[in-house]
C-alpha cells in the first residue's frame, strides 16, 4: 500500500514541477519567512528539507547555514531545484532523491530538518517524524509547516476528501493533537510556533493539480455545501460568488520539535 501510495506522488509531481517552481504560494510568503526564522541559523549548521520540491525552502534555508540538503521523492523535482540552486547562485546546497520514511542519513547528522508542505502526501507521517528525530543531533530541531485537520471528525473527514479528490497524492493531512502525539514519542519538545490561514484561489489550486474537469465540478458541488456549521468553527472559511468557489482557507501551522540536549 504505501509504496501504492509513492508511486501516485511521483505521478502527479513529475509532469508539473515547473509549475511549483513559478508558483508564488511556494517560492514567497510569510510562512517561508517564519520556518526560515524559527530555524535560528548562525551559519554553521546542516540542514534537511525532506520533501523540498523545486527547491524553494532548501535554498532559503541554505543562505543562512553551512549546508543544505534538499530531498524529494519525485525526480524531476531534485532536478529543477538544482537547475534553480544553479541559477540563484547558491553553492552550499546539493539535492537527491529519497524517501521522508526511510532517511539514508546516520544518527545525530542534522542540526535542522524542515518540511514544508509535504507532510499531507507522507504514507506514514509518524514514522517520518521518528526518522527526523533520530537524523538530529542532540539539541536540533524538526520544523514542519503545513496545513492540517480539524479535530472535529466531520470537518476533518471533510477537508481531507476535498484535498484528495483535487490531487490523488494527498494522503492525509493529520490534527494537531497527532503532531503533538507524534513529536512527544519520537523525544521532540512540541511547539506550534504559528498559525495562520491559508487563502487559495479555487481555479489555482485545481490548474496546479491538473485536476480533471468532473471532478472540478465535484469540488465545486462540495465547497458549496460544507458541512453544517463549519465556518462557525472556524476551520474553512469559503468565499461563493454567483454559486462559483473564488476561494477558500486551509488551516496551517508551523510545528516545532527540539530534541532534548541530553539522551
Ligand atoms: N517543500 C516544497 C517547497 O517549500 O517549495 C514544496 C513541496 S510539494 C507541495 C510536496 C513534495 O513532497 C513533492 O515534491 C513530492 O514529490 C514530495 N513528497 C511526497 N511524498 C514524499 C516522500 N515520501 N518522501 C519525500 N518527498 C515526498
Amino acid at each position: 500500500m504505501n509504496e501504492e501510495l509513492k508511486e501516485r506522488v511521483r505521478n502527479q509531481f513529475s509532469g508539473i514541477a515547473q509549475d511549483y517552481l513559478d508558483s508564488p504560494l511556494f517560492s514567497q510568503g510569510d510562512d517561508l519567512t517564519h520556518l526560515v526564522d524559527a530555524a535560528q541559523l548562525s551559519g554553521n549548521e546542516h540542514v534537511l528539507d525532506v520533501g523540498c520540491g523545486a527547491g524553494h525552502t532548501a535554498i532559503a534555508l541554505a543562505r543562512r547555514a553551512a549546508s543544505c540538503v534538499g530531498m524529494d521523492l519525485t525526480e524531476s523535482m531534485v532536478a529543477i531545484a538544482e537547475r534553480y540552486a544553479l541559477e540563484v547562485g547558491v553553492a552550499n546546497v546539493e539535492f537527491c532523491v529519497g524517501d521522508a520514511e526511510n532517511l539514508v542519513w546516520p544518527d545525530e547528522t542534522f542540526d535542522v530538518v524542515a518540511c514544508r508542505y509535504a507532510v499531507h502526501h507522507f504514507a506514514d507521517p509518524r514514522r517520518f517524524i521518528e526518522e527526523a528525530a533520530r537524523v538530529l543531533k542532540p539539541g536540533g530541531c524538526l520544523l514542519i509547516s503545513d496545513h492540517y485537520a480539524a479535530e472535529d471528525p466531520v470537518l476533518d473527514t471533510y477537508v481531507n476528501h476535498l484535498n484528495r479528490l483535487r490531487d490523488p497524492s494527498h494522503v492525509r493531512e493529520p490534527r494537531r493533537s497527532e503532531y503533538r502525539s507524534w513529536f512527544v514519542s519520537a523525544g521532540l519538545a512540541y511547539d506550534e510556533v504559528v498559525t495562520w490561514d491559508l487563502m487559495l484561489d479555487f481555479d489555482d489550486w485545481v490548474a496546479r493539480s491538473r485536476t480533471p474537469r468532473d471532478v472540478r465540478e465535484e469540488l465545486v458541488r462540495l465547497l458549496q455545501q460544507p458541512p453544517s456549521g463549519a465556518e462557525e468553527r472556524q476551520h474553512i472559511e469559503i468565499d461563493v460568488m454567483g454559486g462559483q468557489p473564488r476561494s477558500f482557507s486551509l488551516t496551517c501551522a508551523l510545528f516545532s520539535g527540539r530534541k532534548s540536549i541530553t539522551p
